[in-house]
């Protein structure tokens, strides 16, 4: 018997990382030439060449999958998925060859407390399903709702006796550079002239109004929501996360020990101050 074709990725079903079996593959080569920023670059894929069905043995599960491929008209017009495997039956997903299982399940969230209190993780995650279903305006929209959320957390650590602002714009302003726009006289695609990116506040801002701003596009606007912009949204929240995370646990060590650092002084958010919190 044909020894079958195998690649290495995490099951959607258990999640336990191994080899996969391709236990069938579609016999037409139908795709659609899309441009995809993989592999830290923009390339052009010839996106589900194959559909196959695939094997898990650690769960025992079958789960479909679509093969997307590097560009190439005349080769991928008659390739078999056999041509993409090494001599031992193995694809390789890498810079040219991706592979997309469809439709992974999404696990709900579980809650903890009472009221439930919805996680920006579980909405991360969220956004990042919906990408993978090419459910781009769903993508902006909840990376929006991340913003939203996580603001409010960093601003009760911030003024934990101060109310926050309804509106997400104001906040983010008076959380983090404040009157930046109005005393610059600035829309957000003149913001980063007037923003020190030394600062993780004015990185901060500059991140969370950007997405905002796409949310609110992918929620209002008539004009079409591209799958760069959902793209460019998962990779500014994922950043934004990150480095907000640090942010506060940099104010929480600095109430802990208040002589440690100056962070008060830097509240402002003059687009030229250094921020001595974080750098
Ligand atoms: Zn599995």
């Amino acid at each position: 018997m044909e020894k079958l074709l195998c690649f290495r990725s995490s099951c959607p079903r258990c999640e336990k990382y191994g080899d996969i079996q391709v236990v069938a593959c579609s016999q037409e080569n139908e795709s659609f030439y899309l441009d995809k920023f993989h592999c830290d670059e923009w390339r052009a894929f010839d996106f589900g060449l194959f559909s196959v069905a695939c094997y898990c043995p650690e769960c025992k599960n079958f789960v479909s999958a679509s093969v997307s491929v590097a560009h190439n008209e005349v080769i991928n017009a008659t390739a078999k998925l056999v041509d993409f495997a090494d001599e031992n039956n193995r694809i390789k997903p890498g810079p040219k060859l991706i592979i997309d299982f469809d439709v992974p399940a999404l696990l709900p969230p579980q809650h903890f407390s009472s009221p439930p209190i919805v996680s920006v993780l579980d909405l991360y995650q969220q956004a990042s399903k919906c990408y993978s279903l090419q459910a781009w305006e769903a993508v902006g929209i909840l990376c929006r709702k991340i913003v939203d959320i996580q603001s409010i957390f960093m601003w009760k650590i911030r003024y934990p006796d101060k109310d926050h602002p309804d509106k997400l714009a104001q906040r983010l302003e008076e959380l983090l550079v404040k009157g930046v726009k109005k005393k610059n006289k600035v829309g957000h695609s003149e913001l980063a002239d007037v923003l020190n990116f030394y600062s993780i506040k004015h990185r901060l801002f500059y991140d969370m109004d950007r997405i905002r701003e796409s949310g609110n596009d992918a929620a209002h606007e008539i004009l079409a929501y591209h799958d760069d912009d959902a793209e460019a949204m998962l990779i500014f929240t994922q950043n934004f996360l990150e480095e907000s995370e640090r942010w506060m646990s940099s104010l929480r060590r600095a109430r802990i020990n208040p002589t440690s650092n100056k962070e008060s002084k830097e509240d402002e958010g003059h687009p030229c101050g250094h921020d001595r919190v974080v750098s």
